[in-house]
């Protein structure tokens, strides 16, 4: 038996038999060529030739397993079409008198390497869409061919194992007979991961070097969820993986169930899910019925995919479409949270030592007032057609948000004079995730309509502990009770004056917290959309007055791991 680990990127449980699939091994050799212009012929041809198979591949996906799929191919088009990128590629073959194959792959490894220092993971995902694009052209101009995956392999039960998967590979998969897929490469945001969403199949990604280790036909169980693969089970293994997906079936119709009725305590208070929203994926498959709105919509991606500032006019188009389809539900929109660590080249901003303590967020917003101007116009615009709220994030003084406010009430002005409709009335609220914000929410609380706790930075901030750092991540805790006892400070101080409070870090989905949340009295849970029916499903099998009468004795544990067996033993009473 042997157990592959990796991140659990589309969920589900599958078991089936293994099909090894390699494709060829490309050459990234220097080779320096004499003729440098028929090196680029071959590449434009290639280029060409690429291009119409993806055009095949996307009207075939379309019909196959509809729209979103074919989005793969003709995002892959965009790349294979994109002549800046290939213009430098040019650029090196005839300065460097070199191979096209060489000339893409230095090109692409310039690329992943500008995008691995940025933290997010739908442009990491782009890399990875570059990657696969060039290595589809690489193998073309090569004369490699991908090949059917499944040649050869016995059985309608297949779960593939590869180094990684292009869409373009995924497409030519036997749908009926693929039951999984477990990758050695790969995010859980990359376009292979969205299809096999699509086409509902688990996918277990990043798993490192496995390959070797495997031979085609064992058999496999794989499980979507834990991100883990088991090869050639045990009995004893083959029978918790029947009991788990038997379970894990039974408890999604639960889920499906709740996900789309309101949430509240058994003992009758009322929280609300919403959905962490703010990438093209998440946007496109937003469906406003199975949550309660938008508890932060993230705008960052407006500004990273481009080469310049998004003006008033598109963003307002993007606030507004998600304004109409919250459908009255609240959409909480939150200015530009960048700076410091993700590096936008038309932004020129500074190189810093401390990027998360550095000129990011709020602090660029309010610095480069034009800018953040033209957003809070956009998202008071985007007010006159739904229930759209303003959140600043990153704050640490009253004066920040004084500061900020008085800016939107310049931008009313202007929009007023302008004759554009917005509703005046627009809530505005912040983040708080600072140790900062937490101290001083008694006085924040007086000039905010709504909190909403980002307990990802305030994790980071309160234990000192940088949240991208690898070494550090045992610190990284949710149950440190310093963060335990700030999320307390922060109700606490929200409800003294008559304002709700909501958690929109990765928090408020953690099944241990959910009733220490409800205890604190938190009006609203902001989680992944595939979280959504999970939280409301915990949220209703608690009583908020059984929990607050132990809160005490967990805010007084001294260790995490005191806390931690506290809030297990509470989910093992509720039968969670
Ligand atoms: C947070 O900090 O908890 C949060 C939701 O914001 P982000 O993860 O975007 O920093
Ligand atoms: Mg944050």
């Amino acid at each position: 038996m042997t157990e592959i680990k990796g991140l659990g990127a589309a969920s589900g449980c599958a078991r089936g038999h293994a099909v090894i699939f390699r494709t060829g091994s490309l050459s990234l050799e220097k080779k320096f060529v004499s003729d440098t212009a028929a090196e680029i012929e071959a590449m434009e041809n290639g280029r060409q030739k690429y291009n119409e198979t993806l055009k095949k591949l996307a009207e075939e996906a379309r019909v196959s397993h509809g729209d979103k799929s074919a989005e793969i191919f003709e995002a892959y088009q965009e790349i294979i079409q994109d002549d800046v990128f290939f213009g430098q590629v040019k650029d090196i073959i005839l300065s460097e008198n070199v191979c096209a194959s060489y000339a893409i792959e230095k090109k692409r490894a310039e690329v992943e390497e500008a995008f691995s220092v940025v933290d997010d993971d739908y442009l990491k995902a782009r890399a990875a869409d570059i990657n696969n694009v060039c290595r589809e052209l690489m193998s073309e101009l090569q004369g490699i061919s991908s090949g059917d995956p499944f040649a050869g392999a016995v059985g309608d039960d297949l779960i593939i194992f590869a180094e990684d998967l292009t869409p373009s590979d995924t497409v030519r998969l036997d749908r009926s007979r693929l039951k999984g897929m477990v990758t050695e490469r790969g995010g859980v945001t990359s376009h292979t991961v969205i299809l096999a969403k699509a086409l509902g199949i688990p996918a277990v990604v990043g798993c490192g070097p496995m390959l070797d280790r495997l031979a085609s036909g064992e058999t496999v169980l794989v499980d979507g969820s834990a991100g883990v693969a088991v090869v050639s089970p045990d009995s004893k293994k083959l029978a918790e993986f029947e009991a788990k997906s038997g379970q894990a079936a039974k408890m999604k119709a639960v889920y499906d169930e709740c996900r789309i009725k309101p949430a509240a305590t058994k003992d009758g208070f009322p929280v609300r899910v919403n959905v962490n929203s703010g990438d093209k994926e998440s946007i496109a498959t937003f469906d406003a019925a199975g949550c309660d709105g938008v508890g932060l919509f993230r705008t960052e991606f407006l500004y990273m995919g481009h080469s310049d500032y998004p003006t008033e006019d598109e963003q307002f188009e993007v606030y507004k479409d998600m304004a109409v389809r919250t459908a009255g539900k609240e959409l909480i929109i939150r200015t530009l949270d960048i700076g410091g660590d993700k590096q936008l080249g038309y932004m020129d901003l500074p190189k810093e030592s401390n990027p998360f303590l550095g000129y990011r967020a709020i602090r660029l917003c309010l610095d480069r007032t034009e800018m953040f101007k033209t957003q809070l116009r956009a998202i008071l615009r985007a007010s006159a057609f739904g229930n759209v709220k303003i959140m600043f994030p990153m704050i640490v003084s009253l004066e920040e948000l004084l500061r900020a406010k008085e800016l939107v009430r310049e931008c009313m002005a202007e929009l007023e004079e302008k004759g554009f409709p917005f509703n005046p009335d627009i809530p505005v609220g912040i983040m708080v995730e600072t140790p900062a914000a937490v101290l001083i929410s008694d006085a924040l609380a007086k000039h905010s309509d709504f909190f909403s706790i980002g307990s990802n930075d305030l994790i980071q901030y309160t234990t000192a502990t940088d949240r991208m750092n690898e070494r550090v991540q045992y610190l990284y805790d949710s149950c440190n009770v310093s963060v335990l006892r700030a999320v307390k400070t922060v109700c606490d101080n929200a409800h003294a004056n008559n304002i709700e409070v909501g958690i929109c870090g990765e928090t408020a989905s953690e099944p241990r917290l959910i009733p220490l949340w409800c205890a604190f009295g938190v009006d609203e849970l902001s989680v992944a959309p595939a979280l959504v029916g999970r939280t409301k499903y915990i949220v209703t099998q608690v009583t908020k007055s059984d929990i607050m009468e132990k809160t005490d004795k967990i805010l007084s544990s001294g260790k995490i791991s005191d806390a931690k067996n506290m809030l297990e033993k509470i989910l093992e009473e509720l039968g969670i």
